[in-house]
């Protein structure tokens, strides 16, 4: 099976490494063609347009940062929908919100082609060690034929029904990640600010029932309040906020917590934090 793959930011370049590692023939693209030159250097082929990655291969992989992103790549003269033809398939495993993905699957459909959505759970290391967690829904046909492709990026996988499912729970997902994450920085500022030890106060969150991988890997750097290597863009957190309090609104739901947090995260990008990781958070957090 021949695999396109556009959009390598931080998590598209860990899982087209993985696929062109595994053995199969990948063929990439991205906006800022510098990221094409390590997978090139492990063996990928690079096309000049997201169209061209549609015609050369048999299913189109896309991972891109937002609902704008995932348009400017399927849509328009050059992109994958141009390409897509009856037999090939489109997966799309960009967190986007459910009319993004609803469209996507409309116009494959329109090409005789199958849609996957696939957003994942798992951040930069996760993608480099093949062990994210793959939600799908749309065609049941195409992910069926993609399982040894989706075993190579991920190690839990769940197949959600019709398309749109994905996103939503995709959404809920970061929903309770941004949340735990703002009372986890919430946390270390008030046993900072109370002058106890944050390193006591980690441990404290370690040995009980909320002691989980994030504070582990997180805590010790929002605890230093100063480096935040991105693994996880926090312009991209706040995406996902905005999308799942949309969604809220659409099924009528009140999320109260949710939407204090989102404000949080407002704040951080109104700082210029967007290309951090989500810690920084933290920044706008601790006085
Ligand atoms: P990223 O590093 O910011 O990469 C985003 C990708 O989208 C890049 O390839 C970028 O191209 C491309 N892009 C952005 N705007 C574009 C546009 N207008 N036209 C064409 N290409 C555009 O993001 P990421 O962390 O890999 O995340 C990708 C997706 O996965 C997002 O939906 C995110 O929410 C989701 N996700 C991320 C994580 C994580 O921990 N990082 C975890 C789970 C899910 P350039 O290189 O040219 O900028």
């Amino acid at each position: 099976m021949k695999i396109g793959f556009v959009g390598l930011g931080i998590m598209g370049s860990a899982m087209a490494a993985k696929l062109v590692k595994a053995g199969f023939e990948v063929t990439v693209w991205n906006r800022s063609v510098e990221k094409c030159a390590p997978l090139a250097e492990l063996g990928a082929s690079v096309a000049e347009s997201p169209r061209t990655v549609a015609e050369c291969t048999d299913v189109v992989i896309a991972m891109m940062a937002s609902p704008v992103a995932v348009q400017s790549v399927r849509d328009g003269s050059d992109g994958i929908l141009s390409g897509m033809s009856t037999g090939k398939g489109y997966m799309d495993m960009s967190t986007v919100d459910v009319e993004t993905s609803m469209e996507s699957a409309r116009l494959a459909h329109e090409k005789g082609a199958l849609f996957l959505e696939a957003p994942v759970a798992g951040s930069r290391k996760p993608a480099e060690d093949g062990t994210l967690t793959i939600m799908a829904a749309g065609d049941r046909e195409l992910y069926d034929s993609l399982s040894s492709v989706l075993e190579k990026m991920g190690k839990k996988f769940l197949f959600l029904g019709e398309t749109g499912n994905a996103a939503r729970m995709k959404l809920a997902n970061n929903l309770v990640m941004s949340g735990v994450l703002t009372a986890l920085c919430e946390g270390i500022a008030l046993a900072a600010g109370s002058g106890l030890d944050t390193a006591q106060f980690l441990e404290v969150l370690d040995s009980g029932a909320i002691s989980n991988q994030m504070f582990r890997m997180k805590g010790p750097l929002i605890a230093a309040n100063k480096e935040f290597p991105t693994a996880f863009p926090l312009k991209h957190m706040q995406k996902d906020l905005r999308l799942a309090l949309r969604l809220s609104e659409e099924v009528g739901q009140p999320l109260y917590a949710t939407a204090t947090v989102n404000e949080y995260y407002k704040a951080a990008l109104a700082l210029g934090l967007g290309d951090y990781d989500s810690a920084a958070i933290s920044l706008v957090i601790r006085k």
